[in-house]
């Protein structure tokens, strides 16, 4: 047990497990009803999906909770027996295998394991690993894979990339319908594509709150408060968690309450989370007195372009904007935003070995921006599931380093 300073919980996160629970309670009942099952990619079109009445389901999540729950490891080589790489993303394998083992946290809360899909509808804005992923079940079940393909290194989101992604989306409603047995509603799309931006506006507003000083929230609660708005965007269950949450982290700020206690430093995380290691990191910068303030990681959910006026225009300006799919200058203004925004001290890269997509300290960004903005940085090596390739005590060691640097400034 730690003796260092406490994490302080939220009180929002009981709403939260609440939410969640009777999401996949909806999950694991939905068949039984009649309702069809979507596989959804997480930055996919959701809300199209959520239109049509289908139960939607978000294979990532599944892959973060077996990265966190660390079973992970047992699983990934399973997958990798039946011809996926050990360097692919780590979210398909670790899902894979426990498809394979059928082993899921899932039944933890008495669910058989992910539901079944009855069709599973990518979009490639942030990797082509989701497309090979989700075509190994259509393949599996012999069930329909429908998916957007969207340019990446995307500079200016011109009026051509949101014409062609929309009229991919609009192309998926025909064959969607076939499967759902229902036709889209117009006005249901509206109102789930208000509910959405809502969900969008809330979440970023939580985030924002981190721009104080002292930060009332950390990169390691957004890690985990973030879920209902990755897996019930476009629901009212969504929006209404999160002005409950914006309320708790409003109070705290009044309240100059810190999420680690004395903050001294401020640190940016770009990359993906280290699902398997989220309590020993968030310890060992509370004890250092830093706070990881914001990340690349926890904004990717917000949607600003929604617009329930404009619908399918929207959703694809929407998924074509956010930052993994941006060019190597349009990601390096962005985070340059982020560290005025949040009052960065450094920033801490994780190069995540079978996430190429979301390492961005391949290709000289960390020193371009240090030497504009002259902030340090750290660069850990590991990944988001395969803790094979993450060393602990090097990654302690380096993190020690780094605010110690931060000190000497
Ligand atoms: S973005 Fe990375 S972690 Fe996410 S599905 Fe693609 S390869 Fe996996």
């Amino acid at each position: 047990m730690s003796s260092g300073p406490e994490r302080k919980e939220f009180e929002a996160a009981g709403k939260m497990k609440e939410v969640m629970g009777s999401y996949f309670r909806e999950l694991a009942e939905g068949p039984k009803q009649g309702r069809k099952t979507a596989w959804c990619t997480s930055v996919g079109p959701a809300e199209l999906l959520q239109a049509l009445g289908f139960n939607v389901y978000f294979p990532e999540n599944h892959g973060a909770m077996l990265g966190a729950t660390r079973m992970a490891g047992d699983l990934i080589p399973l997958a990798n027996a039946r011809g996926f790489s050990p360097d692919i993303c780590s979210y398909l394998t670790s899902d894979v295998g426990s498809y394979l083992k059928g082993e899921s946290p899932l039944q933890k809360m008495k669910m058989a394991g992910p539901p079944k899909a009855d069709v599973l509808v990518f979009n490639t804005n942030q990797c082509r690993d989701v497309k090979d992923w989700f075509q190994w079940y259509a393949r599996e079940w012999h069930v329909p894979c429908l998916g957007i393909h969207t340019p990446r290194s995307i500079g200016e989101v011109a009026p051509s990339i949101v014409d062609d992604v929309a009229r991919q989306t609009e192309a998926l409603v025909e064959p969607l319908e076939g499967v759902a047995g229902r036709k889209l509603d117009p006005g249901k799309l509206e109102e789930v594509v208000d509910l959405s931006k809502q969900c969008t506006e809330l979440w970023k507003a939580v985030l924002q709150t981190a721009a104080n000083v002292p930060s009332p929230v950390t990169f390691f609660d957004g890690t985990t408060l973030m879920g209902p708005a990755v897996v019930l965007r476009g629901r009212q269950e969504a929006v209404d968690y999160y002005r409950v949450l914006l309320d708790e982290l409003k109070r705290r700020v009044a309240a100059g309450v810190a999420a680690v206690e004395g903050e001294r430093f401020r640190v940016y995380w770009e990359g993906m989370p280290i699902w398997g290691k989220l309590r020993p990191l968030a310890e060992q910068f509370l004890a250092l007195g830093t706070c990881v303030v914001a990340s690349t990681y926890c904004n990717s959910w917000i949607f600003e372009d929604l617009d329930p006026a404009d619908p399918f225009r929207s959703m694809a300006r929407a998924y074509s904007s956010i930052f993994i799919c941006r060019s190597e200058d349009r990601k390096q203004q962005y985070i340059e935003e982020m560290v005025q925004t949040y009052q960065i001290d450094g920033i801490l890269y994780h190069d995540s070995k079978t996430c190429p997509n979301n390492s961005n300290s391949r290709y000289g960004m960390p020193q371009r921006l240090e030497q504009k903005l002259k902030k340090p940085f750290v660069i850990v090596h590991g990944d988001l599931n395969d803790l094979r390739l993450y060393s602990e005590e090097q990654t302690r060691t380096n993190i020690e380093a780094f605010i110690e640097q931060l000190a000497e400034r």
